[in-house]
Order: C-alpha cells, then structure tokens, then sequence
C-alpha cells in the first residue's frame, strides 16, 4: 500500500501532525518513531511519587490561542492548574526574580549600582549597531559587567559551546530594553510585571505530568504508530517515497533530527554536508530529594561552581507530586553522576544550537527536499529552538500549506 503520509518522529510535532491529518479526514498516514515509545522530549515518568518530566523544565504557554483551543480541545481547560511564573536568578550569591534587569533592586545597593551602570551603558542603549555573534550581542544588550557574571556563563552551560560560535538571528524577538524603564524600577524597588518578557504564566496538568497533554493529543492517532522503527533510508521512488527500502508514501514529514537521515539517497552531497554542519546539544535531567522553602518554580544557576544551570521545584507547579523532588538541567558535557540523584537520564536531542550559519543551513535542507515531496517539520526538522506549542502550531501551518482543512473537532 501506499501511504499519504509517513511522519517520521512519534514526539509532539509528529503527533500533532497526525492527529491534524486525521481530523482533515486522511486516513493513509504512518507515524514511525525509532524509541521503544512515543514522546520524545514530552514525556513523564513517576519516581518514588515525584513527578519527573524527563526532557526538563515543561510549561504549557503559547501566544498562538488556536494551540489552546487544539490543546484544550483534548484535554479540557479544568484539568490544568494556572500559575503566575515564578522563576529566579542566583547571581553573585544573591538571588533575584527573573528577569534580571526588571529586578536589579533585589540586589544588595552596591551590584545593583554596578549593574545598573552595565545596562545603562550597553551598546544598544548607545545607539550602536547590533553585533554579529551571541556574546558580542550579550555584551552590547546587557554590558559586561551583567554579561559576564550573568548571560556568558549561563550561555555556556547550556548550549555546552562558546557563545562566539554562535549565532544571533534567533534573537529578533527580544524587545529593546527600556533603561529609564529599569532605573525606575530601581528607584521604585518595584518591577513592572507587564515588562515580563514571555512565559508570564503557565498551565500544568493537576494529575501527573507534561506527557498527559501529550497523550491525550495521541490518544486517538494510538493504531498508525509504529515503535522501535528508526528511519536511515529515505528515497525517491517514481512520483513517491521509499522510507527505510519498503515502505511508499505519496510525501513523508520528518520531524526527526536530519542527522539520523543523513546517508539517504535523497539527499544531494551539498545538503548533506549542510546537514553535517547542524549542531545539537545533549542535556541530562536528574531527579533530587531536597527540602526546599522556596515559592519558585524555578532557579537559573549561571554559576560555573555549579554543575547544573536550572533546577526545577515540582512540587511548586505540580502539588500532587511527592514532598522534596527537585530535578536539575545539566549539559551532558558537563554532568557527572553520583551528585546524590535518585534517578537521570540523558536526552540525546535536547536544543538545536544556532551556530553561525545554522539558518542558511537548515534554509538549503528545506529548499531542496520539499520539492521532492520531504517536509521538516517543528525543532529538529525546521531546527529551531520551538516549544511545543509553536512545534503544534508549525504542525497546522503545514497541514493546511499541505490542502488539508482540518473539518472535525479536536473532542
Ligand atoms: C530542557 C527543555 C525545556 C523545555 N521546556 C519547554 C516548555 O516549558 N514548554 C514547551 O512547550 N516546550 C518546552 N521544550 C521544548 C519541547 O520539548 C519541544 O519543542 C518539543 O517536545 C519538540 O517535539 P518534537 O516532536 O519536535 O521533537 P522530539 O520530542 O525530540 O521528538 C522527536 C522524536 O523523533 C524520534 N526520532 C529521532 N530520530 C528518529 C529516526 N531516525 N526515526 C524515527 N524516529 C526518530 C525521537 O525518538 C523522538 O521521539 C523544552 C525542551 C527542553 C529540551
């Protein structure tokens, strides 16, 4: 038989995609995910009663509301608790809300002053054009004095490389930072929350973890999934695709790293050396009993002494969990085991790291293989930093571009 769809990658992006198909009245489609179980980086796993999202720190926030309405749509709106985010930095010893700059008056009088004097004087504030590499850009955002203590090191523990190898067209999104603004909140010893930069709130599920939206998004997709099918091979075969030598589809939608794809005829050497040039990072989350009397949901731990650069507060966003679990972010360049975990595990596709070069790159893998009926789909097939909720929304951007308006509802 011949499919309309093979989608490569049983993660959220894949799902979506072909519950979205579904929906549109597609029946031919086939998902094939290379692990023993869907999920990918959305999955929970219950530990000694914690509750541990295995691909880190999982939050449901998007400004796209027709992703609310799909995902609500699946799992209703009143199994979700809402939180204010609580998030905070620990710089220099002392702590502070996030984000740093609305909050420098947390500080003790005299970093603040300093600090103060590092924004003030950045080299946006000044006029000056915006620099070509990340820490140029940290550096011209912020000033050194904050760059250096704050962004460099965070930066650096976790993409696991130089923030000078790094790229800075991932960066548009970020406002202009207001500096009479942020003096204001010094004096005032007040910050505005308006001026939270994303991720104001979020949603969680109230039983369980992140994977419950997850598996209600799969639920009915659940009998065109296969497991433990890893693709390596995909070709052109007539007006269709062969994946893997056997099985045809009229196109296929790779949502899966395109390194794993990398030796397939499909591929012209010049995309393949593209390919090549693409880089990842590899992130270790591991689970910790500690007591903690903190009201943050999370702590960002720039500091080099650290091992880790996030750790996460469950029991602060998901009350069901167990009293005491904490999980840690750590850049597998940088973990070692026996740090007191009860458990760990090592997420081999964690971010897509914007190296110089990364969007002409993956640009030249998308140009030449959806013509050929090969469409890259969410963060590793678009390889972008996406949350889930822009993976879904990219999902039925391309659904649609595909002529299939979904025409029954999510429930
Ligand atoms: C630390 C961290 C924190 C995050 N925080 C948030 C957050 O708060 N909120 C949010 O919405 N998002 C968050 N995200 C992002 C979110 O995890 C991703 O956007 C989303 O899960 C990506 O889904 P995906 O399906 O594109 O990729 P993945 O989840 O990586 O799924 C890809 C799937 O493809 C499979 N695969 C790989 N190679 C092959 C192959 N050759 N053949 C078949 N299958 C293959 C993999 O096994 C995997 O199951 C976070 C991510 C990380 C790492």
């Amino acid at each position: 038989m011949t499919y309309d769809y093979i989608i490569i990658g049983g993660g959220i992006t894949g799902i979506t995609a072909a519950r979205l198909l579904q929906l549109a009245g597609v029946e031919r489609v086939l998902v094939l995910e290379a692990a023993p179980e869907i999920g990918g980086l959305c999955r929970t796993r219950e530990i000694n009663g914690h509750v541990l999202d295995t691909g880190g720190g999982h939050f449901l926030c998007t400004k796209h509301p027709e992703v609310y309405d799909f995902v609500f749509g699946h799992m209703p709106k009143s199994e979700f608790n809402y939180f204010n985010r609580v998030s905070r930095i620990e710089v220099e010893g002392c702590e502070t809300d996030y984000p740093l700059e609305s909050n420098l008056w947390q500080l003790p009088a005299a970093l603040a002053a300093e600090y103060l004097r590092s924004v003030s004087a950045n080299g946006e504030a000044r006029g000056l054009p915006a620099p070509a590499h990340f820490e140029d850009w940290i550096r011209w955002k912020l000033g050194d004095r904050i760059a250096e203590t704050y962004m460099l090191p965070y930066n650096r523990k976790i993409w696991g490389v130089s923030a000078s190898e790094m790229d800075v067209d991932w960066l548009h999104k970020i406002p202009r930072l207001d500096v009479a603004q942020i003096a204001r909140a010094c004096e005032q010893r007040a910050a505005d929350r308006a001026q939270m930069p994303s991720h104001a709130g979020f949603y969680y599920p109230k039983v369980g973890g992140f994977q419950r939206i997850f598996d209600a998004i799969a639920a009915p997709v659940r009998d065109c999934i296969a497991t433990r099918t890893a693709v390596s091979s995909i070709e052109r075969s007539g007006d269709t695709l062969l994946v893997n030598g056997r099985l045809r589809a009229r196109a296929v939608i790779n949502t899966a790293p395109w390194h794993t794809l990398a030796a397939s005829p499909v591929f012209d050497p010049a995309t393949r050396e593209a390919i090549a040039r693409l880089r990842h990072n590899q992130i270790v989350v591991s689970l910790h009993e500690e007591n903690y009397g903190t009201d943050a949901h999370w702590l960002y731990q720039p500091s080099e002494s650290l091992r880790h650069h996030r750790s996460f507060f469950i029991k602060n966003f998901a009350p069901h969990s167990a009293a005491g679990g904490l999980y840690r972010e750590t850049n597998l360049k940088r973990w070692q085991a026996g740090q007191g975990e009860l458990y760990a595990e090592t997420n081999e596709h964690a971010y897509p790291i914007p190296t110089l070069g990364w969007a002409r790159d993956i640009s030249a893998v998308l140009r030449h293989t959806a013509p050929l009926g090969l469409h890259g789909l969410g963060r590793w097939g678009q390889w972008q930093y996406f949350n889930s909720d822009v993976c879904i929304h990219e999902a039925m951007q391309l659904v649609q571009r595909l002529g299939h308006a979904p025409h029954r509802a999510a429930a």
